[in-house]
């Protein structure tokens, strides 16, 4: 079987495996999107697996998106494109540009990067995707970060991958943790864990006390809360107002340490620490960064003896971003 044949029939269940090391007074798992087979796998991978599908669908030449060419949905998207034999264009902020491995991946794969500033990002796709129509061709844009129905849709899958590990393995876990950024992530679980709980309900099933924490990477409470309450909204559609109780979205800029990318001593440590006694790499913008901050919150709300998931969202080329860093920072200081 072809390797994107995987997008085609949807990817497999990602592993759930208990975590070796002692990372507090409770019972740590973790599930592993990084290892999706495909472009370093992670959440952008699974998402893009249901873009793939609407790509197809619509038989697009030619795959656009936006975000910045260093970030984790780029690589993936341009991965895919040039996978496809598509052209692939992408339109990034000229702000914030620095080269990492996912840069040089993205120019790899052949894409072309158009830089804007920040602040005509709009007018600059609308712009360009007009200019393809024009030239007769049939573009297909993804918003940055694959965000979106098709992006909710992939989390939806990965909340019933856990649902069915938790029904298999007769366990159940009292929260599940896991790095927020536009709150895709968090609206597919979060859906996913509505859809799930409702059925249960209807069978005359008990259902538990799971709490789904998305910890912010860089937005505030306020806002982020409300992106992915607006998402899961665009997703369960009639069946939104049913379903939702706003006490189900938990998610907290608590651990935010200075905004996206920000560099921290003790986030660094955490990653360390998983690295060294549980053999997996996680990058310091979003994976180490919510493990640490999980752990916080763990001990600041005395929480012990519960099972909790931790969501592995990727990254994976960022880690060895860090790793450079941090030699480059002790070869300076020696
Ligand atoms: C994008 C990303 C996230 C955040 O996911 P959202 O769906 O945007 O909230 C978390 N972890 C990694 C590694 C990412 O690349």
């Amino acid at each position: 079987m072809k390797q994107i044949a995987l997008f085609e029939r949807g990817i497999d269940p990602t592993p759930l495996v208990e975590m070796s090391g002692d990372y507090g007074q409770n019972h740590y798992y973790i599930k592993r999107e990084d290892m999706i087979p495909f472009s370093f796998g992670g959440n952008k991978a699974r998402k893009a697996a249901e873009f793939y599908k609407e790509i197809k669908k619509c038989g697009a030449d030619v795959v656009m998106t936006y975000g910045s060419n260093s970030s984790n949905h780029c690589r993936v998207i341009a991965n895919m494109a040039c996978a496809m034999g598509l052209d692939c264009h992408i339109i990034s902020p000229q702000e914030n540009r620095e080269i990492l491995y996912n840069t040089r991946m993205v120019e790899e794969f052949g894409a072309v990067i158009e830089t804007c500033p920040v602040t005509e990002v709009s007018e600059t796709i609308d712009r360009r995707v007009e200019a393809y129509k024009q030239e007769g061709r049939n573009p297909f844009f993804i918003l940055g970060g694959g965000h979106g129905n098709p992006g909710t849709r992939a989390c939806v899958n990965t909340y019933r991958e856990i649902a069915a590990y938790e029904e298999q393995k007769e366990i159940c876990f009292d929260y599940i943790f896991h790095a927020s950024g536009t709150g895709t992530t968090q609206a597919g679980l979060v859906s996913g864990k509505l859809l799930t709980e409702d059925r249960k309900r209807k069978c005359g099933q008990t259902v538990g006390e799971k709490k789904i924490v998305g910890i912010s990477i860089a937005r505030s409470e306020e806002r982020g809360r409300e992106v992915v309450r607006q998402s899961i909204e665009e997703y369960l559609g009639s069946e939104y107002q049913t379903l939702y109780r706003e006490e189900e979205l938990i998610f907290t800029d608590a651990y935010c340490m200075g905004g996206y990318g920000k560099y921290n001593q003790d986030v660094q440590k955490t990653i360390e620490e998983v690295m060294a006694k549980d053999g997996i790499p996680m990058d310091s913008t979003y994976v180490g960064k919510a493990f640490y901050g999980m752990k916080r919150y763990l001990e600041e709300h005395q929480i012990q003896g519960k099972n909790i998931l931790f969501l592995h969202t990727g990254g994976a080329p960022l880690f060895f971003d860090l790793m450079d860093k941090k030699w480059e920072t002790e070869r300076r200081q020696a």
